[in-house]
């Protein structure tokens, strides 16, 4: 063997080696997601093309703002607004730690700035104006921030004439935040006020857990309520109910369904069938002529301030 052969089989010893590397126990979880109701093992890759969710019982894995943009929108219509909204420190709030490091840490574990993203994008070609909130950041909590962005979101639409579509997930108001979260209850509701005395169509989607200020305020306002199969919505958490009033309560209390049988929610509505329905209330509305409509009063409106300003001259 001459010098050069030995370095050729050198290099696939190496190959060879790096093949038959076992895969560390982290990798190897990655592969591998279980199912919380079945307990059935998946494979993560194929729970991505089932859009999280589970090909055996149709448990709804929950998800981040990403997926749900990847899942809704037609590709590359999202154009985010108000990306660099962040909150400051108002109450100086400091429990086992201050609050600035603990919006750090959630934005290192979530690789968001806040718990929602909210922009426009096309569903089957309509235009919409759209929120996700991710409850992996924070636990979907509402902040000054999250208020805000939903507020100016709905702001955004009425000036454009776009219907608004929100996708709550959120375990409610902002603790640090003290007051100035609850606060955003009062300044969501009244924006979608505004937004509804307009005539335009708001459809919320409540999805796996919504609680607290969010359902109180604007996930509970929708002209249409959507939730998603087996999401827990509610406002106080069933264990606090239940110790307060001491009763037992049935075991599909707050559950998607449950709402759906007491008049609470409008709908519900697979993951599947989410992007297909919601193109269908949007033309069913008419909120998509609405926007039609609105450019052309605008352009009107441009046209006749054109011929104002030539005859003044
Ligand atoms: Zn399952």
């Amino acid at each position: 063997m001459d010098l050069k052969e030995w370095f050729a089989n050198r290099q696939k010893r190496q190959e060879y080696a790096q093949v038959k590397q076992p895969l560390t126990t982290e990798e190897y979880c990655a592969l591998w997601t279980q199912c919380f109701q079945c307990r059935e093992l998946l494979y993560t890759r194929d729970l991505r093309v089932s859009l999280y969710v589970c090909p055996k019982c149709q448990y709804h894995f929950r998800i981040g703002a990403e997926e749900r943009i990847e899942q809704l929108a037609d590709p590359d219509t999202f154009v985010e607004i108000d990306a660099n909204l962040i909150s400051s420190d108002p109450l100086g709030f400091v429990d086992s730690e201050p609050y600035p490091v603990r919006q750090k840490e959630a934005s290192k574990k979530s690789g968001l700035k806040e718990a929602i993203i909210t922009g426009t994008m096309k569903i089957n070609d309509l235009p919409v104006a759209i929120g996700f909130m991710d409850f992996g950041h924070f636990g979907g909590s509402m902040g000054s921030v999250v208020g805000e962005k939903v507020t100016r979101l709905i702001e955004h639409a009425q000036s454009k004439s776009l219907p608004v579509i929100i996708i709550s997930s959120s375990g409610g108001a902002r603790m640090q935040e003290g007051i100035l979260s609850l606060m955003q209850l009062a300044k969501t509701s009244s924006a979608l006020k505004s937004f509804h005395d307009a005539g335009l169509l708001y459809i919320s989607i409540l999805s796996e857990p919504t609680f607290g200020g969010v359902t109180a305020s604007f996930a509970m306002l929708g002209d249409i309520i959507i939730a998603e199969p087996g999401a827990r919505v509610g406002f106080a958490g069933r264990r606090v109910i239940e110790q307060t009033i001491r009763q037992k309560l049935p075991a599909d209390f707050q559950t998607a369904e449950y709402l759906l049988k007491h008049g609470q929610v409008d709908m519900v509505i697979e993951r599947a069938k989410m992007r297909d329905i919601l193109a269908k209330l949007i033309v069913f509305h008419g909120a998509h002529d609405k926007r039609e409509n609105h450019s052309s009063i605008q352009h009107e409106k441009s046209k006749n301030k054109s011929e104002s300003t030539l005859s003044s001259r």
